[in-house]
């Protein structure tokens, strides 16, 4: 793309929140999808745990979650080639010390249950015996095909005949006319409406463009990929502790995926894993479990964005013609992606939270962009 392109909507950042508005969108109007690196992807979409977890975030990210599960059980025909959810489960472990947050998550969220100890041992054979003291299980957190989501929204998107343009890093934006000009090292776009869906760097976009910060703050959060115990793993559940301070998860049939669940605020960039991060998961993971971490395959780190409320923004610029916010989607931006696209489309359009999210419990206030307005 060098030419100036025109469309009626020019979406910054190709990630699973600007494609899943944009395949939504693309139905109706023109989009363009802009993104800064040479594929989609590449930033928090390609980084995340792939878990559904009902009970997880405040209320709005509870209600995207649920309004989004029947998208994941029965995708529109042609999405994808597999199924997007698979069976995975979730066991939350309480030490002397956290059984007031395993109390609290049973007493607040629907479908996690108290199990014994000796269930809890059953489900995980490698637990350490002298840790634990209580235990809960919520059958319905499942594994996401991270891969086969973004991929059927992208191939949606196309399909409709939006487009999306890569290696487009969005370096001015500026009003004329009621039109957005939105200049690329790729070219220039000019539309009506500007969807900001830069994750990390929603912010930043919005300041280019004269608005003010809404004050998004990304966080980082560390993974690492060890070898499992050998007597397999692949059944296992998510198991995560109370306090959120480390979670592991079968990964590849005979591998854990293990997380410090760290949140240090970082600025956005190409966000790398600290070697601290991961020697406090490794000393996590090793008092949880008697497996050993004779290596460490592959770590990485990615970004989870928050609002400073903790909620998703989603909604127009208050005072400014034709900027719409998708940002700050925190450790929730997967599972909630099908419904706050749609939810995106529907504001947008000016017809209000759709039904099923309404019904969900999902509100514009709570997730509107004007609740920052000063
Ligand atoms: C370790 C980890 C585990 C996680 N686990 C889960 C999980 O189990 N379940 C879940 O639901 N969520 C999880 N998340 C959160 C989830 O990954 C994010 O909420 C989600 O990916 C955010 O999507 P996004 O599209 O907003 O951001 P991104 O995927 O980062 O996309 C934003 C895009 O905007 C582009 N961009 C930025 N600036 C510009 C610009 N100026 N011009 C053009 N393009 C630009 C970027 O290049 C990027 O591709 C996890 C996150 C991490 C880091």
């Amino acid at each position: 793309m060098s030419e100036t392109l025109a469309a009626d909507i020019v979406v910054v950042g190709a990630g699973i929140a600007g494609t899943s508005f944009a395949a939504h969108a693309a139905a109706e109007r023109s989009v363009i999808v802009l993104e800064a690196e040479s594929q989609p992807g590449y930033h928090s979409t390609g980084r995340s745990a792939a878990q559904f977890i009902v009970n997880y975030g405040p209320p709005d990210v509870r209600a995207l979650t649920k309004a989004s599960h029947g998208f994941f059980t029965q995708p529109p025909e042609g999405f994808a080639d597999t199924a997007l959810l698979s069976p995975r489960g979730m066991l939350t472990l309480a030490t002397e010390e956290t059984t007031d947050e395993l109390a609290g998550a049973i007493a607040q969220g629907s479908g996690i249950e108290a199990i014994a100890m000796e269930e809890a041992y059953r489900l995980v054979p490698h637990l350490n015996r002298d840790v634990f003291v209580a235990a809960a299980y919520e059958p319905d957190s499942t594994d996401i095909d991270v891969a086969a989501v973004h991929q059927g929204f992208l191939r949606r998107l196309k399909a409709l005949g939006g487009r999306v343009v890569t290696d487009a890093r969005v370096e001015s934006i500026a009003r004329h006319n009621g039109r957005w000009q939105v200049a690329t090292p790729a070219g220039t776009v000019e539309a009506e409406i500007l969807v900001n869906a830069a994750g990390a760097w929603a912010d930043e976009v919005a300041a280019l463009a004269g608005l003010r910060r809404i004050g998004l703050q990304p966080k980082r959060r560390t993974a690492l990929i060890v070898d499992g115990p050998a007597d397999g793993c692949a059944g296992w559940p998510l198991v995560g502790d109370a306090a959120e301070e480390w979670y592991f998860k079968p990964e590849a049939g005979t591998k854990l995926l293990v997380s410090p669940a760290d949140a240090t605020p970082m600025p956005a960039c190409d966000i790398q894993p600290d070697e601290l991060d991961v020697a406090i998961a490794v000393d996590r993971f090793q008092k949880a479990v008697d497996i050993p971490v004779r290596r460490i395959e592959h770590s990485w780190a990615g970004l989870r964005t928050f609002a400073p409320d903790g909620s998703l923004v989603i909604g127009w610029a208050p005072g400014v013609d034709g900027f719409f916010w998708i940002a700050g989607q925190g450790g929730y931006g997967i599972q909630t992606s099908p419904a706050a696209g749609r939810t995106a489309w529907s504001l947008l359009k000016g017809d209000g939270i759709p039904a099923d999210a309404a019904a969900a419990g999902l509100d514009e206030a709570t997730v509107s962009p004007g609740r920052f307005a000063a």
